[in-house]
């Protein structure tokens, strides 16, 4: 057994292992299925996040000038979701001794804050991010050509069939770029693309944390009242010269391919011209309201977009609200899940105030 899983088991399985027996011989076969199985998984997440931050540091290195604090900010982030994994995985069981040291070294803050500060984003927007600053925002061809021959060489385990569990590859599945049309406008770049990932972690729990925490930081009032209160009726309204077209990477071919939006986004985006069109049958979806690349994307370019910014109406089942009313709610709610789903004790501090790591 190597010595990064071997760390990483619970403490039953972990018992069973110390004395040498295999976990079967202990617990009954239901049990003993279900923690091997976990423990697998746990594996995928400490090789996804090794490969990954190897990855990145590569690029951080190539392109430092661009990219100066990715770096920190993505290891932050695989720190924070070992830590919250059901199995905690410490930040040195993602390397090898040597390695780790030398990482801690150079970015400590990522190895000081990772169970007391919250990520703004997962390992993978941040990627997404350092990509279109290397390849540029108006070049949608090159930064995902750039991005599938990244994540070919990543080589992440593929899963065995489609699902919505992301086999913590650490991928997001799905990406989106949208912009706002306005004609007449002048300069090198008057309507710039603003990219988003689907959420890119694994489980329930890790989605809830993470839809939670974009409520309190990166996403706009807007958006994050949407997703909130989406169960609730709540939805945005936006100009139909908002385009926003999705694309989800094919595991075959490695490369993107158009995707139209799921009936949570024609639900609480409204009036946004999406590419390709709507084609669902208003389903019920399986993943939660924010989970979608649409989020982030929309929730960027409203906030670089003052002008925008100022046409969205954010409405509830009773009509129009008023969004300066209405934000301690979203904080309430978003501050009431994160207490709830993180571990105890760290990253709750007195009166519930949330740190986040910048870098
Ligand atoms: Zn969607």
């Amino acid at each position: 057994m190597c010595r990064v899983a071997f760390f990483s088991l619970s403490a039953e399985l972990r018992t069973a292992a110390m004395a040498h027996n295999p976990p079967a011989k202990t617990l009954d076969p239901r049990r003993q299925e279900l923690l091997i199985k976990k423990y697998k998984d746990e594996g995928s997440l400490v090789k996804s996040g090794n490969r990954f931050i190897l990855k990145f540091l590569k690029i951080y290195t190539e392109h430092i000038t661009l990219v100066r604090g990715h770096m920190a900010e993505v290891l932050h982030s695989i720190f924070f979701l070992g830590n919250i994994n059901d199995v905690k995985i410490d930040p040195m069981e993602f390397f090898t001794d040597i390695v780790g040291e030398e990482i801690k070294k150079k970015f400590p803050e990522a190895f000081e804050k990772y169970d007391t500060h919250l990520p703004t984003r997962t390992p993978f927007s941040i990627l997404l991010d350092a990509v279109v600053l290397i390849k540029g925002n108006q070049n949608q061809k090159d930064v995902m050509e750039y991005l599938s021959a990244l994540l070919k060489e990543l080589s992440v385990p593929k899963p065995k069939k489609a699902t919505h569990s992301n086999y913590y590859t650490l991928e997001a599945t799905v990406i989106c770029m949208c912009h706002y049309e306005r004609n007449g406008l002048k300069g090198l770049n008057p309507n710039p693309n603003f990219y988003g990932g689907s959420l890119s972690c694994k489980g329930l729990k890790e989605r809830k944390v993470m839809i939670a925490l974009s409520c309190l930081e990166p996403w706009t009032p807007a958006v994050a009242y949407a997703v909130a209160f989406a169960d609730e009726g709540a939805y945005i309204k936006l100009p139909k010269d908002v385009i926003s077209e999705a694309f989800q990477r094919d595991l075959k071919t490695d490369s993107y391919l158009e995707k139209a939006p799921c009936t949570n986004c024609i639900t609480i985006f409204r009036g946004v011209s999406f590419k390709p069109c709507y084609t669902g049958n208003n389903k019920k979806e399986l993943w939660p309201y924010g989970n979608c690349a649409e989020t982030e994307s929309l929730s960027k370019l409203l906030k670089a977009d003052l002008t925008l910014r100022g046409q969205v109406e954010v409405h509830n089942k009773t009509g129009i609200v008023h969004l300066d009313l209405e934000t301690h709610q979203i904080h309430s709610k978003a501050t009431e899940t994160l207490v709830e789903e993180l571990p105890k004790g760290r990253f709750v501090v007195p009166s519930n105030v949330f740190q986040f790591f910048y870098s």
